[in-house]
């Protein structure tokens, strides 16, 4: 192989060394017929060689065309002695040139100008030097581009000074290796990717690969836990990295003083998680961080554990229990009865002041109806009113005191003021009820009216007799003055008095005295039954009765019927020097009221009309008309 068709050429055209030159002549006769038989001889056999070599020839060209690269020889002056097809096929543009006595330096410029050669292109000149400079001096192969197509090329230099070369088409190797490059690249790439997002979570992430080996921990956590995630900790074991935390005495606060066992129970629920798809724990850190830890097998047998930092969750949450703890305690303790319902009306919690209140205790009332603490007229309106309020309508109640009645659990009947709120934000209804128990203050106001009453009735009636008291009487005369002056209606006024009183009571002493006043008062009052008319005690033993829109004419038949009944009550009175008999004197007026006269004046007319019944000598009626009259007579 390493002789070319110049060595052939060489062998075949070789000459003979010219042997015996002096001896020719003398030996020519002699020898001719054995350099005949000689000549023939090596005739022969040279053309046994021939065909010999032209076999080899043949086998060796065949063989080199059979080869699976490319195959160039080359003489010392890098001329091209053979090539085979496939070199040809490997370099398609220069095919034609590829013929013995093709020079190297003219293929490779023919190249460098058509810009198959991507390695050379821009220092083309320079590239040419050092692949001639090279030429016969490279031990190592190279692999090089030409017209988009990779070669692997090995050359050699035999030692009689020819260049072989073998040059192998690694297309698609070198693809498949830059797309593997480019893979790795890629995946280098994601994996960076990956971590940069891993880190920029705001969530600690650890991943474990199958052996529970630790093959990830992202930034934020390593800034968590730094003892736990230093360099190193990287192909740890969990179970080995928790070990080391409870060395440095960074487990979890729950593990204090038990360290070993919280330690088997975080292995053992580990172990579990294999079956179990997801876990969820929550750890304050020892630095005081609370984290929410998720920890989820992937089907390849990897564990992702996510940690979120919750503190801000936790603290908010403590300061909620707090706060609900003290309202708690506030309502817990509240004197007002406080208690939450549901839309339906049922009873969700209730205070210590319920249970006082209405006499049950908290385990009858939770999960019941509130109307269970109504009175019977109470309940249906209360139905009602839930049922209207979670239709959007009515509200009345919400925010206004409200005062209704309760029923206790012994059926005693409460006043209670209540105030409804509901409870805002909250995906059901829910409201609170605050009552306050009225039935003391119900039951003061109600003794304090009923004194009042009392009050204002002895205020303005005779203790006596019971009739309306003097001052009533003014007050109402008054009254009745200036509606008189308004309609024009006339008012009538008896002013009566018991004759001889005084010997009365001398006769039959003070006592029996009053009972004859009552008894002169029963009689007043059924004289004078209607309802406008005012039957008053004056004074001692003198009354008035005033008598509304009543003219003359009435106030005489008033006057006339009293009389009568004071006759017909026959009350004893041996001391009279009239009869044995209780009598009265009557003194009347009866006018409108006109404008610029007193109700005093009106009186005062009546008092001389009674003086002057008295003067014609009692047991009679005097009206300030028949007064006129006389003055009119005299
Ligand atoms: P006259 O016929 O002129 O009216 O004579 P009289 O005695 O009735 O009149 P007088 O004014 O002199 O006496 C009234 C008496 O009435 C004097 C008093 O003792 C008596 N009196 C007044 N108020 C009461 C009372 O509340 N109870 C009793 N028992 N007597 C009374
Ligand atoms: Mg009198
Ligand atoms: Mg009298």
């Amino acid at each position: 192989m390493a002789l070319g068709l110049a060595g052939w050429q060489a062998i075949a055209t070789a000459k003979l060394p010219p042997y015996a030159a002096g001896l020719q002549v003398l030996l020519l006769g002699g020898l001719c017929l054995s350099l005949g038989g000689l000549w023939q001889a090596w005739r022969q056999k040279l053309a046994a060689s021939e065909r010999y070599q032209q076999g080899v020839q043949q086998i060796l060209g065949e063989a080199i065309e059979a080869m699976p690269a490319g195959f160039e020889l080359w003489d010392k002056r890098d001329r091209l002695v053979i090539c085979n097809q496939r070199l040809r096929e490997q370099y398609p543009s220069l095919a034609d040139q590829l013929l013995p006595g093709a020079k190297l330096e003219d293929l490779l410029r023919q190249s460098l100008q058509s810009g198959a050669i991507q390695a050379a292109i821009g220092n083309e000149t320079s590239w040419l030097e050092q692949r001639l400079a090279r030429r016969g001096h490279q031990e190592q192969p190279v692999v090089e581009e030409y017209g988009g197509r990779w070669t692997h090329i090995h050359e050699r230099r035999t030692p009689s000074g020819f260049t072989v070369g073998i040059r192998l088409d690694v297309t698609e190797l070198i693809q498949t290796q830059q797309a593997l490059a480019e893979a790795k690249a890629q995946a280098q790439h994601d994996r960076q990717l990956l971590e940069r997002a891993i880190d920029a979570m705001p969530a600690g992430i650890e991943i474990y690969d199958e052996h529970d080996r630790l093959v990830m921990v992202n930034q934020r956590l390593a800034n968590w836990q730094p003892h736990l995630y230093r360099a190193g900790a990287y192909g740890q074991t969990f179970e080995s990295l928790q070990r080391s935390a409870q060395q440095a005495d960074q487990l979890p606060q729950e593990a204090l003083g038990r360290e070993d066992e919280w330690l088997t129970q975080r292995l053992a629920l580990r172990a579990q998680n294999g079956d179990r798809q997801d876990l969820t724990l929550l750890s304050q850190m020892p630095g005081g961080l609370w984290l929410k830890t998720s920890q989820t097998r992937t089907p390849e047998g990897f564990v992702l554990m996510v940690h979120q930092d919750v503190s801000d969750l936790i603290h908010k949450e403590q300061a909620l229990k707090a706060s609900q703890a003290q309202l708690q305690a506030i309502i817990g303790t509240a004197g007002v009865a406080i208690l939450t319902i549901d839309g339906g009306g049922r009873i969700l919690s209730c205070n210590l002041a319920v249970e006082r209140l209405f006499g049950y205790a908290r385990a009858e009332m939770l999960g019941h109806n509130v109307s269970m603490l109504m009175p019977e007229k109470e309940r249906q309106g209360h139905d009602e009113y839930l049922r209207r309020f979670a239709h959007g309508q009515g509200g009345r109640l919400m925010g206004q005191p409200r005062e209704l009645q309760a029923r206790h659990r012994n059926g005693l009947i409460l006043t209670v003021q209540l105030s409804v709120s509901e409870v805002p934000e909250q995906a059901e209804k829910l409201f609170v009820g605050v009552i306050s128990d009225l039935t003391d203050r119900k039951q003061f106001e109600q003794e304090l009216q009923r004194v009042n009453e009392q009050l204002l009735r002895l205020s303005t009636t005779d203790a006596l007799t019971e009739l309306a008291n003097r001052r009533l009487l003014m007050q109402r005369l008054e009254e009745e003055w200036r509606r008189g002056l308004r309609s024009n209606q006339p008012l009538s006024l008896l002013l009566i008095d018991v004759d001889y009183f005084k010997l009365y009571n001398d006769h039959y002493g003070h006592q029996a005295g009053d009972t004859c006043l009552l008894t002169v008062a029963h009689v007043l009052r059924n004289a004078a039954n209607r309802p406008g008319d005012l039957v008053a005690r004056y004074g001692g033993e003198e009354f008035v009765i005033l008598l509304a829109q009543t003219d003359e004419q009435g106030m005489q038949a008033v006057a006339a019927r009293f009389r009568e009944l004071l006759a017909a009550a026959n009350i004893e009175h041996k001391g009279s020097p009239l009869r044995p008999s209780v009598t009265a004197s009557i003194g009347m007026c009866s006018c409108p009221p006109t404008p610029g006269t007193f109700s005093s004046q009106w009186l005062a007319l009546a008092d001389r009309a009674l003086y002057q019944a008295k003067a014609q000598g009692r047991d009679r009626a005097v009206s300030a008309l028949d007064l006129m009259h006389d003055q009119e007579e005299s």
